[in-house]
């Protein structure tokens, strides 16, 4: 996702960096290739625009700071300008003071509606409340179902058109009146003490009255606290004339942009809050349920200039980590101790559980420009990093300086691989390392393009 963007982005910067001070014309040349980098990205016209002009007005004004150079003044200005057309502050989900708060979806078909509810109810339920799906899409004939299949993943229930027949409900049994169903699955969530009901409804391949009309009946029947719009990152110049539509045909609360893993241009991701003023609350990020995250425009801006977004990272880290470990490594990094091999390993070891290694070091500050080592990443590579730290003695992983030649060839042979890769992991270490105490001198942006930590 924005990898183009960011690529573009950061060699714009790149060429920056080189000028001591910067004319008028450096300015305009560097705006003109951002928009072109925004507009082959997909984004929107009218918000390129809008950027476009912002930039250069603050990039030419006399926004001073003696801590940064000019380059890094423009790519600072940059930065704050993308959390800005991307929402500025970042909002979670508004509940209701009198239970059950409900939660409208709507989008186009495909747009990944139906898997987000389960997503949402997942990450709901492990905030202890206590999720009730509702199966309002009785257009596609195998909604309900798929519906039920997500419900049963996330281990929470789902209320379909036929009660007391909850999974796998024959589509000959989807009869009916979706503003009906939704309306006795809040009824139903009420007296069973549900603390949040997600509404799903249907969606058709393009945009059409009927549909409008039918979500927006829903939503007066319900009268949901949020109505998300559901919208597909990679739907490039489109999203915005489907955000316009769903905007006045049901109006919504809040935006939830799925399939950002998709390498995709991601022109969507930059359009939608500017073009309708609402904000971004989720994003969704692949095919599994716990491919999900909210959505924070600092974090995101701070992926596409690649800067790397540490703080995600840790959150998801937390998740999959067990509480105690990651806490012990958020002290080591606030507290700027050491970090050792056998933490290194602890790490690998619980980066495995998180799914995607590719993922999670895309994650990380400055991998942009690594992007080809990544994509050939190989997940089996932590079983050999594994293989090699436990041939070490716990000597050796405290302080791999000791670890001398005849240390290495130990090392390798117990390992069953040879010096060389002994040697490829103790420098991977070493930059792990230092990129760690960087961290922990704060600042909190390692690795900024230009501003040389
Ligand atoms: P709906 O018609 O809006 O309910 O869309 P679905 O939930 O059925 O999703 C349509 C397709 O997109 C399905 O194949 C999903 O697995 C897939 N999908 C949904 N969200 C994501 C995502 O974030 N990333 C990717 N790669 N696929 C997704």
């Amino acid at each position: 996702m924005f990898n183009t963007l960011s690529d573009r982005l950061t060699s714009t910067f790149k060429n920056l960096r080189a000028k001591g001070r910067l004319s008028e014309a450096d300015i305009d040349a560097t705006i003109r290739e951002i928009r072109r980098a925004l507009l082959d990205a997909d984004v929107a016209v009218p918000v390129v625009r809008e950027f476009s002009a912002t930039v250069r007005e603050r990039a030419l004004s006399s926004e001073v700071s003696g801590a940064l150079n000019p380059a890094q003044q423009v790519v600072k200005i940059v930065n704050e300008e993308l959390v800005g057309i991307l929402g500025g502050e970042s909002r979670g989900l508004r509940f209701s003071k009198t239970p059950p708060t409900v939660i409208m979806l709507a989008g186009l078909q495909g747009a990944g509606k139906t898997t987000l509810a389960g997503k949402l109810a997942l990450h709901l339920r492990e905030q202890g409340h206590t999720p009730l799906l509702v199966a309002a899409d009785l257009q596609r004939p195998n909604a309900v179902t798929q519906l039920s299949v997500v419900a049963d993943r996330a281990g929470v229930p789902v209320f379909a058109p036929h009660p007391g027949n909850q999974s796998g409900v024959e589509v000959d049994d989807v009869i009916g009146d979706p503003v009906a169903v939704a309306r006795e699955g809040v009824e139903t969530a009420r007296q069973r003490q549900h603390d949040v009901v997600i509404v799903d409804t249907a969606g058709r391949l393009g945009l059409d009255a009927v549909l409008m009309q039918q979500a927006s009946d829903i939503r007066d029947a319900v009268q949901p606290d949020e109505v998300l719009f559901v919208i597909d990152a990679m739907i490039g110049q489109d999203a915005v004339a489907t955000a316009k539509a769903f905007e006045e045909g049901v109006d919504f609360t809040g935006v939830v942009l799925t399939k950002l893993d998709g390498d995709a241009r991601g022109g969507a991701a930059l359009s939608v809050r500017g073009v309708t003023g609402r904000p971004i609350l989720f994003a969704s990020t692949g095919e599994k349920l716990t491919d999900f995250e909210a959505f924070h425009p600092d974090r995101m801006a701070s992926r596409i200039l690649d800067m790397g977004d540490v703080l995600t990272l840790i959150e998801q880290a937390e998740k999959a980590f067990d509480a105690e470990q990651a806490a012990k490594m958020a002290e080591k990094v606030a507290t700027g101790q050491d970090f050792t091999l056998a933490d290194f390993l602890v790490q690998m070891q619980q980066m495995k559980n998180m799914g995607s290694m590719k993922k999670m070091l895309g994650m990380l500050p400055g991998m942009g420009q690594m992007r080809e080592a990544l994509d050939n990443f190989d997940e089996r590579e932590v079983d050999r990093i594994e293989a090699i730290i436990r041939s070490m003695t716990p000597a050796e992983r405290d302080n791999p300086k000791i670890i001398n030649g005849s240390r290495r060839a130990r090392i390798a042979r117990g390992s069953g691989v040879t010096t060389s890769d002994v040697n490829q992991l103790l420098e991977r270490f070493a930059g792990a390392q230092k990129m760690m105490r960087q961290m922990s001198r704060g600042g909190g942006m390692p690795g900024m393009p230009g501003m040389g930590n």
